[in-house]
């Protein structure tokens, strides 16, 4: 059984495949999942058929999310900003719990190589860091002069 449709919103264009069309709610038991509706016509008979494309499941992915803390959610709502800060933060504490924890029981002659490691997974993530903002500097100039 598909279920019953609920609720739909009005969206322009498809996030996955570009077409343009509308979003729908389906429920399913106690879950409501997310489809991208279009309208597509057949060039021969010129009658048209819906397709549909899975946005994902609406509100948050319960158990990945709970894993990650990643504020991840279904494709229309994600902020990939705030993920990529949220992933950077939990790099970065990552990072300084390790170094905490290696100090901790380290011998003497091991601590420099902790220390070492751990300046070159910050270096990892400051130097994959400079590309996007270099990357998004220069879209923000091809917008700006377009
Ligand atoms: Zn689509």
């Amino acid at each position: 059984m598909a279920g019953n449709m609920g609720s739909s919103k009005h969206v322009e264009f498809c996030p996955r495949c570009g077409r343009s069309g509308y979003a729908r709610v389906e429920r399913r038991g106690s879950r409501e999942y997310i489809y991208f509706v279009h309208y597509v016509k057949n060039p021969k008979t010129g009658r048209y058929r819906t397709v549909r494309c899975y946005i994902g499941p609406a509100g948050e992915y319960a158990y990945v999310e709970k894993l990650h803390v990643l504020g991840l959610t279904n494709i229309v709502e994600q902020d990939y900003v705030v993920t990529a800060y949220l992933a950077c933060k939990k790099y970065i504490e990552s990072v300084a719990r390790y170094v905490v924890d290696r100090l901790a029981t380290a011998r003497d002659k091991e601590k420099r190589s902790v220390v070492v490691e751990a300046v070159e997974k910050l270096d990892k993530l400051i130097n994959m860091l400079n590309s996007v903002l270099k990357e998004a500097e220069e879209t923000k100039k091809r917008i700006a002069e377009a």
